[in-house]
């Protein structure tokens, strides 16, 4: 068979934690489900079946089955999977499936379990288990190990039928995309805030990118950064959006009315308020940040505080007790980490000083701001934003702030301004 025709083939996908949530666990497996054919579907017909506790995923028109197993391994929600195929109550039938399933595996030991998901069916699973083992020896003459099998051939029993497969794949754990609501993450083109992102989506958040650029004083490579991780991060929710904020013009009038240590923490607290207006419009419910306590001077206990002061959105901080060294781990394992550490000017060094203030009080920073049009600053910068879609594929497509909000052109709501 040449490599381009098409191989259909049944996956079986199981959760974990998503089979625990109670009477939400319909919504939580028609979810997951919808995810794994959106994933699949880039490359083949794809239709979930829901089978007591566990997924078949059946394909059809399958050309590329290394690209199927790399797009389930990013579907967050899937404990693992493998795959499969059916077979009837039979115990020949199984036996022989699983022969032809290993045929083309290089194996040293093996050996077979069998499992059923209720103990009312007809089936002794040690009897399965002896009589398979017993098939698969007498013709691949393959020693058993049931402590250390080199392989082991499963075959899980439900009512009517039995499904063999032999190599479990890991997935990614978590909970499905968008099964715990929308929100909306700082991400920098730093090591920290796709990390950050990564991990809520993971517990089942939709994740909406927001950026903030210096333009028109800095180049724009942080934004290009912005736009590689996001590109990256969108492989886990195929579909994303990612607001391009231009931040210099208002970092200048920060710079112009206060002194230099409290600049970093301000131009956190306009991030925080822009993020919350942008959260609000994409129904988004947090925010998510890369902040982890004592990392830097800006992240000290006083000056987080300070933040998130100036809204009333939670602010979510995943990384908030890792390490440096855990962070670029994980990073490392994401494959954001060589993205993250390409040369850029971050917005936040403009015009900065050594030395930012650690103890940054909000009591003090409202009185700077005071002397602000808070509100007028943070309008224009909203309305300059540009806006990229990315589709389920990560081709982009650009757009304006008004086109996609049009009703906020004469808008005059602004929370926390
Ligand atoms: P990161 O690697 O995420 O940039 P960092 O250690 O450099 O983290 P800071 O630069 O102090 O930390 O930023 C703290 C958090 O503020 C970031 O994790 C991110 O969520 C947000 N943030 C900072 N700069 C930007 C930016 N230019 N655009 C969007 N969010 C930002
Ligand atoms: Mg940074």
């Amino acid at each position: 068979m040449s490599p381009r025709e098409p191989k259909d083939v049944s996956v079986l996908i199981h959760y974990d934690e998503i089979g625990l949530k109670g009477k939400n666990r319909p919504l939580f497996i028609e979810r997951l489900s919808k995810r794994i054919e959106r994933a699949a579907g880039l490359f083949c017909e794809a239709k979930v079946k829901k089978r007591t506790g566990r997924l078949i995923l059946e394909t059809s028109g399958l050309r590329d089955p290394d690209a199927l197993i790399e797009a389930l391994g990013k579907v967050f929600g899937v404990a693992y999977f493998a795959r499969t195929q059916r077979v009837p109550l039979d115990l020949e039938a199984a036996a022989d499936t699983a022969l032809d399933m290993i045929a083309p595996l290089k194996i040293e030991s093996f050996r077979v379990r069998t499992r059923k998901s209720f103990p009312t069916t007809p089936v002794s699973t040690r009897e399965w288990d002896r009589a398979i083992g017993a098939a698969i020896q007498a013709r691949r003459h393959l020693p058993v190990d049931l402590e250390r099998p080199g392989l082991t051939v499963h075959v899980e029993v439900i009512p009517r039928e039995a499904w063999v497969y032999a190599e479990k794949i890991p997935g990614p754990g978590g909970l499905p995309v968008g099964s715990l609501g929308r929100v909306a993450a700082l991400l920098s083109g730093g090591i920290d805030s796709p990390l950050a992102a990564w991990r809520i989506m993971k517990r089942g958040c939709e994740v909406v990118f927001i950026h903030f650029h210096g333009a028109p004083y800095l180049s724009r490579a942080s934004a290009e950064k912005a736009k590689d991780l996001a590109h990256l991060l969108n492989g886990y929710q195929l579909g994303s959006r990612l607001y391009m904020v231009p931040f210099g013009n208002l970092q200048k009038e920060i710079v112009l009315a206060t002194q230099p240590e409290y600049r970093v923490v301000l131009y956190r607290r306009f991030m925080a308020r822009i993020g919350e207006h942008i959260a609000g419009l994409e129904n988004a419910r947090a925010l998510v940040s890369g902040e982890s306590l004592g990392q830097v001077a800006s992240q000290t206990l006083q000056n987080l505080a300070a933040i998130e002061e100036a809204v009333r959105m939670p602010i979510l901080r995943p990384l908030i007790g890792m390490d440096k060294d855990e962070i670029i781990e994980g990073a490392k394992e994401l494959g954001t980490f060589d993205i993250s550490i390409e040369p850029d000017q971050d917005c936040c060094s403009l015009f900065v000083p050594k030395h930012p203030a650690i103890r940054s009080h909000a009591g003090h920073l409202r009185g700077i701001e005071s002397r602000l049009p808070v509100r007028d600053m943070i309008a224009k910068v909203i309305h300059e934003t540009e806006i990229i879609d990315f589709g389920a594929d990560g081709r982009t497509r650009n757009f304006s702030f008004a086109e996609i909000h049009p009703a906020e052109e004469d808008a005059a709501v602004l929370p926390n301004a």
